[in-house]
């Protein structure tokens, strides 16, 4: 560990950080102190800052064992960027059906919803065009006009390139493949902070095709310039690969009496395909790619047994075909299994409601956020271990500016395998019909550290028995 201390850069950034950690571990006072030596160190030469900051780390790890949760940091607006106002920007793309993408942008003036697309840059050979653009108003405030442009047929695996409403950058983007491999990227609750940056970074650097997101986005909470501003923040990511998302807490958005319409800022930018799926809101859809079947369930949506959304879900699962995807997968916010003292309980009522769907449908994973901390279960249904039930996993730790959850219940239930406090994303790798690797990628001092992996077999291969309970081989032999 204290090796992680001599990666040190000497920029202010990392220094700060380096201080909320250090205060954090060794209390205000040996923190303070600790500042001191770092700010006199700038003016040694490097070798006497490198040992200074080495002995520094001997004498705050042999305090300290584990990896220490960092302090929350504050949100970082982008501002607009575009040079005029036809321009798009907050570009971001999503799944529809298995060969199209919605592309979705705003501009600051009413222009035509038009795509311009094509497999060389700056060479379009394809156009689309959506629906009139969209526009919102909050209170006082006026969105700017919302794009929805569908395009294709387009050829899986394939890098297209793009401009929206024929103005403005070339954009690029890579359609996931047809058939299994697939990559997945997830994160849940990431908020605009530093820590915000940091994951997206991460995620980047990941070579996924599909990013999801368990809810949670923009933590705007009123503040609608903050919609913009985390669309400007994510727009690089989201404009290259699809963003698949559902709704959490933070994007309800209701004023008593001054407004009482619920997600309305999510709705108007974040329109998912959930008129594809036969679901009647955008609060809950499914999706299909590759061999893999997605369902993004609505926390906040009504889901009692005779609610459309529980109706919607029967229909969705019922339509499954394990055999064109092996995988099935379920995302929600508010988790049915958590053992954080925060949000204790609070996706109990709907885990009653649902869970008999998803045992029954022999789902593989729930992945949840809300808790802003990461844990993963064993196999569980009914709160107990069950081999046919899914593995239940929070990742709900993408960086805002609540920061971190780290209280967790003791003793720790033997339901739960892993539990940790810190920021980070989860990286899920569907290999084959029977075989997806998880990890979870700590932002462990700005650095992604897998800190938690294991294989998962499929439960669409497994017959009466399901799986062998304690699966967590850390090593898979087999040909992929
Ligand atoms: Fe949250
Ligand atoms: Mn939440």
């Amino acid at each position: 560990m204290p090796g992680l201390l001599l990666k040190i850069r000497r920029d202010n950034a990392y220094i700060h950080i380096q201080f909320e950690s250090l205060v954090v571990r060794c209390g205000i006072d040996k923190g303070i102190e600790a500042f001191m030596a770092l700010v006199s160190s700038k003016t040694l030469p490097n070798m006497g800052f490198s040992i200074l900051l080495y002995l520094l780390s001997m004498a705050v790890y042999s305090e300290a064992g584990d990896y220490v949760r960092p302090l929350p940091r504050p949100i970082t607006p982008i501002p607009s960027t575009t040079t005029t106002d036809m321009d798009a920007e907050q570009v971001h793309i999503s799944l529809v059906g298995s060969d199209r993408m919605r592309v979705t942008w705003v501009t600051k003036e009413d222009v035509p919803s038009m795509v311009e697309y094509g497999k060389s840059p700056g060479k379009y050979t394809s156009s689309a065009f959506g629906e009139l653009a969209s526009s919102y108003s909050y209170v006082f405030y006026r969105s700017g006009y919302i794009h929805n442009v569908v395009i294709g047929p387009l050829e899986a695996n394939t890098v297209y390139y793009y401009r929206c409403g024929g103005h403005g950058p070339d954009y690029n983007l890579k359609t996931p493949p047809s058939q299994l491999p697939i990559f997945f990227s997830i994160a849940g609750d990431l908020g605009q902070t530093d820590w915000t940056k940091s994951t997206l970074q991460h995620i980047q650097k990941s070579s996924h095709d599909v990013f999801l997101m368990p809810g949670d986005l923009s933590y705007a909470d009123n503040q609608q310039p903050l919609w913009d501003s985390f669309g400007r923040l994510v727009e690089p990511l989201a404009s290259s690969r699809p963003w698949m998302v559902t709704e959490g807490n933070h994007e309800v958005e209701t004023i008593l009496i001054l407004m009482e319409h619920a997600f309305r800022s999510y709705n108007a930018r974040w329109q998912m395909p959930y008129k594809e799926s036969g679901s009647t809101s955008n609060l809950y859809y499914s999706f299909e790619v590759a061999g893999v079947h997605v369902v993004m369930l609505g926390s906040y949506a009504k889901y009692g047994t005779n609610s459309d959304q529980y109706k919607w879900l029967q229909g969705d699962l019922a339509r499954v075909d394990r055999v064109r995807t092996p995988w099935l997968f379920v995302l929600l916010h508010a988790p049915w299994y958590n053992t954080n003292t925060a949000h204790e309980g609070e996706g109990e009522k709907m885990r009653i409601a649902m869970e008999p769907l998803l045992y029954a449908a022999k789902v593989d994973i729930v992945f949840a956020g809300h808790v802003h901390a990461y844990e993963r279960f064993t196999r569980v249904y009914n709160n107990k271990a069950d081999p046919c039930g899914p593995i239940y996993v929070t990742i709900g730790d993408g960086g805002n500016r609540e920061g971190l959850a780290s209280e967790f219940k003791k003793p720790q239930s033997e339901l739960s395998l892993f539990r940790e406090a810190s920021f980070g994303h989860g990286e899920l790798g569907i290999y084959n019909a029977t075989h997806t690797h998880w990890s979870w990628h700590r932002n462990q001092d700005d650095e992604s550290v897998v800190s938690d992996e294991i294989w998962i077999n499929s439960l669409s291969t497994s017959t009466n028995s399901c799986q062998k309970l304690q699966e967590s081989p850390t090593s898979y032999d087999g040909e992929l």
